[in-house]
């Protein structure tokens, strides 16, 4: 027998023994057809397998929901299925078919005692409302803490106007069309919305439902926001005769909302504002409306998200001196994380052009070639963040650090040992002499990309870049390369000059040491400040992360004292 008919039979024996019939008619996936009891209820329900594999969760349908299950309101699917887990959080056994089939069974029964009985039912609800809400998808950036008239614009994609955004003001929708042109054409087409504002999250009481009609909408508002019905009525008919106009609530816990069909024979009869609202009010419950449930787009949601307790780097002035392997990847990485939005400055310095023989290893692409980097990396980054507050700068760092004194961090990813030691020189002194001074992060490569190493210079009680290699013909004190191993130099075409070879890997994994001690320093737990990682095992050898100790011969930092 074949593994995939013995897993069918083991499937069929689990679930037969439960009471559950194979359903042939479904041919494509393995369907089963039973009963749950739940709360004291036979609830009919189908459980569907759509492979064998497991690698999905089955989908449960409930048969007969009006009769069996009518208060369920919560954890229903938009196609009649009930959702008794989420795939990210339950991983099916492949390899124990039966015990895999029973305890979706088991999942699928809690669930419904859950949605039968009512049991913290309010809150469990309200944690993912607009999924709740059963409605078509739309994304959502409001600004206002009060009711507030605003827009919804449909954004194309692939050709067709398929993303929907709701918001107050018209610059947001430059987060999704960077094109102005194409901004123009969706401006035109846009719809008016109002949108109720709600300081208490959004749930479905006993009595409420996802409204299908105007009545049933405005009978949930009510017992979310008393005394806002007749508000709806007016704000709904508001853009006579132009448009009807959609119904949105924003919360805490996520936005919902209602449109309504201007094309309804019912409310074309109207010949005034006033007569449309009076139709709308005597007919709500035999209007119907579509529902939309929304994602946040907004930028705190954008940048914190992912960051659990690091805070975006949104409000830091950033300069990135250097756009080359390490700073190209970098810089996109910074944007990532908030750099360069609301009051932040993203500053890219490099006087150098994309070369074809960057291309390898660097951000950009062979279309930027012949590009100034700072000016290229600005232009890719704002095709895919638009908002980003970035100013190029095509110069020699060295002339320019003096400018560079009211940033809050500086990035060194210029990998040139000379400049490095240049630029810590700078901000170390600066430091001693103004007893403020910029963070400076250094971060580099050793070797043929052996190794990466990044270094953070927040004051005088560690090392500086210059006291990790105070000796200017002597070896780094934390160096992870082996001895004996050294970068080897590549003969290149006169004029190129030497150039050390090594593939994309390399520096985007620099790049991302540096990020995280960024983002740990943004965090105000920097330490350790010189972390180590070694990319090729053969030539390196381990070196502790940790806050290192200054150098008694650092020819910068030696003579002070520190703090
Ligand atoms: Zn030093």
């Amino acid at each position: 027998m074949s593994d995939e008919a013995q897993r069918a039979k083991d499937l069929l024996r689990t679930l037969a023994h439960k009471g559950f019939k194979r359903d042939r008619s479904e041919t494509k996936a393995y369907r089963y057809t039973g009963g749950l009891k739940a709360a004291g209820r036979d609830v009919s329900v189908s459980i569907t397998f759509p492979d064998l594999e497991f690698t999905r969760l089955p989908e449960l349908i409930l048969l007969n929901p009006e009769q069996e299950a009518p208060h369920v309101v919560a954890h229903l699917t938009a196609s009649g299925g009930f959702c008794f887990a989420r795939n990210e959080d339950l991983i099916l056994d492949r390899y124990d078919v039966g015990g895999t089939a029973l305890m979706c069974l088991e999942l699928a029964r809690r669930g419904l005692e859950r949605a039968l009985t009512h049991k913290h039912l309010e809150q469990e609800i309200a944690q993912e409302f607009p999924q709740h809400w059963l409605g078509m998808p739309f994304y959502y950036d409001i600004a206002a803490t009060d009711h507030i008239h605003a827009t919804l614009y449909y954004v194309p994609r692939n050709r067709e106007p398929n993303l929907v955004l709701l918001t107050d003001r018209v610059d947001v929708l430059k987060r999704l069309v960077s094109d102005e042109a194409a901004r123009r054409n969706v401006i035109a087409s846009s719809r008016p919305a109002f949108v109720f504002c709600s300081n208490t999250d959004l749930t479905f009481g006993r009595d409420h439902r996802q409204p299908l009609t105007l009545a049933a909408f405005i009978a949930w508002l009510e017992s979310v926001l008393p005394n806002t019905g007749k508000r709806a009525i007016t704000e709904l008919a508001g853009r006579f005769p132009d448009h009807l106009v959609s119904l949105f609530v924003n919360a805490p816990n996520g936005c919902v909302g209602i449109l309504v069909d201007a094309s309804l024979p019912i409310l074309r009869g109207a010949q005034r504002q006033q007569g449309l609202e009076r139709i709308a009010m005597a007919n709500a419950a035999t209007i119907g409306v579509q529902r939309y449930s929304g994602t946040r787009v907004d930028l705190p949601f954008i940048f914190r998200r992912n960051l659990n307790s690091h805070p975006p780097l949104t409000d830091k002035r950033i300069a990135l001196v250097g756009c080359g392997t390490i700073g190209s990847h970098l810089a996109k990485f910074l944007v990532q994380s908030g750099a360069g939005h609301d009051d932040g400055t993203l500053l890219l310095l490099d006087n150098q052009t994309l070369e074809p023989g960057n291309v390898g290893r660097h951000y950009l692409g062979t279309t930027s070639i012949g590009d100034s980097k700072p000016g290229a990396l600005k232009a890719e980054i704002l095709r895919q963040f638009p908002e980003t507050n970035i100013l190029p700068m095509t110069a020699d760092a060295v002339g320019f650090l003096e400018t560079l004194a009211g940033y809050d961090l500086i990035v060194d990813a210029t990998g040139e040992e000379a400049l490095s030691m240049t630029i810590n020189h700078h901000f170390v002194a600066h430091r001693y002499d103004h007893e403020t001074a910029p963070d400076v992060l250094h971060v580099r490569l050793f070797g043929n990309g052996a190794a990466a190493q990044a270094l953070l210079v927040d004051g005088p009680n560690f090392a500086c870049f210059k006291c990790l290699k105070p000796d200017h013909s002597g070896n780094w004190r934390f160096s992870p390369l082996k001895s004996g191993v050294s970068a080897a130099q590549m003969v290149a075409a006169c004029g190129e000059g030497q150039y050390i070879a090594y593939g994309v890997a390399a520096p985007v994994m620099a790049a991302a040491l540096a990020l995280q001690l960024i983002l740990d320093w943004k965090n105000g737990t920097p330490t350790p400040r010189m972390r180590t990682i070694r990319i090729e095992k053969k030539d390196t050898q381990e070196v502790a992360d940790k806050n290192p100790d200054r150098s008694p011969r650092c020819p910068v930092c030696g003579n002070h004292q520190a703090e």
